[in-house]
């Protein structure tokens, strides 16, 4: 039997990575979005859902922790603040919530998908994320990227409660750049990415970016840039505006939603309107709820 759940979609909300699960596997989708809802409650049906929904691999978890080190460092500007020192704390932090597998009481905690699935045990874990984190920290420094940002003055750094949404037509768009300021008549985001991301990836982000600034800054398109950095190779690039069009990725933001919203019905998402794609078992955090219904059901 396949789940039906009752919904109550307060509007509908879109963002890149809602779009990247739907195309990964529309049942991923459905578990994510609806299937592992009321999950924290024990007894609720939903607990094993809810909790594979938590499950980040090593590299976004490590992204994060930079995430939210250069986000210290950039807006509360605290004297001396050492970034190394902060990710180690954030880094040792995680490591022992996982080994103590704190997950268990409350899915919120970290849980790493390669100990989950047994791609790794969680002492390998500790010493590769370790000396993975030390090049990304070693690249945010030796780049030069900390010391041009300790350069904005105070007044022009933006300062949001990250994720940060804009209304497209109705439909609530997210978006969570790492750090926001103003530089020569420019708004300036940065993205922070573990590897070199595809053109698609950073022309994606940047367009939103100007949507944003517009709609909500009413700031014009052409005066927002999107950095990113690099975490691996200390690089930064950017896109050229000139391959930006705003017009064609609305149009995207509501065909994907549409397609979304398509496979519910009127008050209820049903586990089989969302189809498998089988292709991506292997790197999909549900498997193992999946594996179990494919067999009982
Ligand atoms: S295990 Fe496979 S079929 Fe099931 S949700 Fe994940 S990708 Fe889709």
């Amino acid at each position: 039997m396949y789940e039906e759940l009752l919904i109550e979609e307060q509007g509908f909300s879109w963002s890149l990575s809602r779009e990247s699960l739907f195309a990964f596997c529309p049942r991923a989708y459905f578990y994510h979005y609806y299937g592992s809802r009321g999950g924290f409650e024990q007894f609720s049906g939903a607990e094993l859902l809810y909790q594979l929904k938590h499950i980040r691999s090593l590299d976004l978890w490590l992204n994060s922790i930079c995430t939210a080190v250069l986000r210290e460092f950039f807006y509360d500007n605290p004297e001396n603040f050492n970034i190394r020192r902060a990710a180690s704390r954030y880094f040792r932090d995680g490591m022992r919530s996982v080994s103590l597998r704190e997950w268990r009481d409350d899915p919120r905690r970290l849980n790493l998908f390669e100990a989950c699935y047994g791609e790794a045990a969680i002492n390998e874990l500790e010493e590769s994320g370790a000396k993975l984190l030390g090049k990304y920290i070693d690249s945010l420094t030796e780049s030069g990227l900390t010391d041009y940002l300790a350069g904005i003055p105070y007044l022009k750094r933006k300062i949001f409660s990250f994720p940060v949404s804009a209304d497209i037509d109705g439909i609530r768009v997210w978006l969570s750049p790492a750090l926001v300021w103003e530089e020569d008549g420019l708004l300036k985001f940065l993205t922070l990415s573990g590897a070199a991301p595809t053109e698609r990836k950073m022309r994606d982000a940047g367009t939103l970016h100007k949507i944003y600034a517009f709609n909500v800054m009413r700031i014009k398109p052409e005066h927002a840039v999107t950095l990113n950095f690099d975490l691996s190779s200390g690089e930064t690039r950017t896109v050229p505006d000139e391959e930006i069009n705003i017009g064609e990725f609305i149009g995207r933001i509501k065909n994907s939603s549409y397609e979304m919203l398509y496979l519910l019905t009127e008050d209820s998402a049903i586990e089989g309107n969302f189809i498998k794609n089988s292709e991506n078992c292997p790197k999909c955090r549900f498997k193992k709820y999946c594996e179990r219904r494919f067999i009982f059901t």
